[in-house]
């Protein structure tokens, strides 16, 4: 018997035993027509039950989407199943690049504009605000096109599946640009709370990776454009914010090998090689023998949830492989974690072992739930539904635009059920 599909980190196994793949349009609306519950499925790298049916189970990945850019909109037009690997080298090799990428390059776009999902920058906002338009085959089977500015489309953007199956994005880019990659190790708690604004915006993009063994920071990665101005006090090969460059590459847990890691050590590439941590032909992050949570809270409270997160360090520590702070611009996508407010991102790499990793999980919602914090729709996470609808001010919006998409709620799971009164 074949085995039913998995999840990316193997930690969830699909209802359904098959992916159906169709290849035209009307395929996909005859699957979705004749299915009493079905869900699209990205590269099943969530680790929430979020993409799983009790029907049939769809991908985009096989329809017939050439990538066309339209230079003077300044929009790529893709298929939905695409990956952000395979669409950052057509981009590149045509001039063109996103604004923004996840730590790594192996996710689906339509998957990762559904959760919300994130790279790091005071500037830059998640993916899913690179979403100019989408088509999609709603619950009811129509194919509809919406576009920024309509009715609806920031409740569309980030929409956990439940509005149907997308079918192709469009997505804002810019011209190509030049990144260099600088690790540094050992920065002090005490100076990053003290100095948090600066650190943060040193460069396009900054992550901060801690074990939570001790009162220190274990890495800061900055992510340096290079047509932008070097940052104010900082030299090549020289500490930065007391902090010593690595003297070779690093993986962000302590101690693994960084051959899957992007090039570092401010060696010059192109934005798609250096904005991810980690490189499209290598397994990512600990080849997925790993659970995931994020938490994200306003930015004004970032320093007093580093002070509260440190102070149950021995708590999380035990359950941890590594930890990463990033900051993600404010929008207006109402699921989207960053809605209002510029936020901060305190991610966690969990050893995998839920019975581990639970109860920290439950002291997180505690600790960072005091500031508001809203959970990566993606990552593990036992926020209830109806803390969520008062830390998602447009969620019950959101549950009318589902309903309108999808009135025979098809689209809805276990997932939508538990947290979204869906
Ligand atoms: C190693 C690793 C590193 C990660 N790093 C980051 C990170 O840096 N930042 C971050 O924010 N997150 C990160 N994540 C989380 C990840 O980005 C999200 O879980 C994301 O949703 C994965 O995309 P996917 O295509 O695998 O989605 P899936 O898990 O396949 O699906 C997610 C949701 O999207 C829906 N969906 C997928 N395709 C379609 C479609 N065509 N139409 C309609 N709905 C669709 C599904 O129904 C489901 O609801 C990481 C995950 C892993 C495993």
């Amino acid at each position: 018997m074949t085995p039913r599909p998995t999840n990316w980190a193997g930690n969830i196994t699909f209802a359904a035993g098959r992916v159906h793949s169709p290849e035209t349009l009307a395929e996909l609306q005859s699957l979705v027509a004749g299915s009493v519950r079905a869900r699209a499925l990205g590269s099943a790298h969530s680790f929430t039950d979020i993409a799983d049916s009790p029907g049939v189970l769809i991908s985009a990945e096989r329809l017939p989407y050439e990538l066309e850019v339209d230079a003077a909109a300044g929009t790529v037009r893709v298929g939905a199943g695409v990956r952000y690997a395979a669409l950052s080298r057509a981009l590149h090799e045509r001039g063109y690049a996103l604004r923004n990428l996840a730590s790594l390059p192996h996710i689906s776009v339509a998957g990762s504009c559904a959760t919300g999902t994130h790279g790091s920058g005071d500037r830059n906002g998640g993916l899913a605000t690179a979403v100019a338009a989408m088509d999609l085959v709603t619950g009811s089977g129509e194919p509809v096109t919406l576009a920024r500015g309509d009715a609806g489309f920031a409740g569309a953007a980030v929409h956990l599946g439940a509005l149907g199956v997308v079918t192709a994005l469009e997505l804002d880019i810019v011209p190509a640009y030049e990144m260099a990659q600088h690790v540094y190790e050992g920065l002090d708690l005490e100076l990053v709370c003290e100095r948090f604004d600066e650190v943060m915006s040193a460069t396009y993009s900054v992550s901060l990776f801690t074990s939570w063994r001790g009162p220190v920071v274990d890495a800061l990665w900055l992510k340096r454009r290079l047509d932008e101005p070097a940052p104010a006090g900082w030299a090549p090969g020289e500490p930065f914010f007391g902090a010593a460059p690595a003297p070779g590459p690093r993986h962000p847990v302590p101690g693994v090998p960084a051959e899957a890691c992007t090039p570092q050590l401010g060696a010059p590439g192109p934005w798609h090689e250096r904005l991810p941590h980690f490189r499209p032909d290598f397994p990512p992050s600990s080849r997925g023998d790993e659970l995931q949570s994020e938490y994200l809270l306003p930015r004004r409270h970032a320093v007093e949830a580093l002070r509260a997160l440190d102070a149950v360090r021995g708590r999380i520590a035990p359950a941890l492989q590594i930890s990463e702070i990033r900051t993600v611009a404010a929008d207006d996508l109402w699921l989207s974690p960053a809605y209002g407010e510029d936020v901060v991102g305190f991610h966690f790499t969990w050893v995998r072992d839920e019975r581990a990793v639970l109860p920290v999980v439950d002291l997180l919602e505690g600790v960072l739930g005091a500031f508001g914090a809203r959970p990566h729709w993606g990552k593990i996470f036992t926020t209830p539904a109806e803390t969520l609808a008062a830390r998602y001010p447009r969620l019950a919006d959101f549950r009318d635009l589902a309903r309108k998409y999808d009135p025979a709620g098809r689209f809805t799971n276990a997932y939508t059920a538990r947290f979204l009164d869906l």
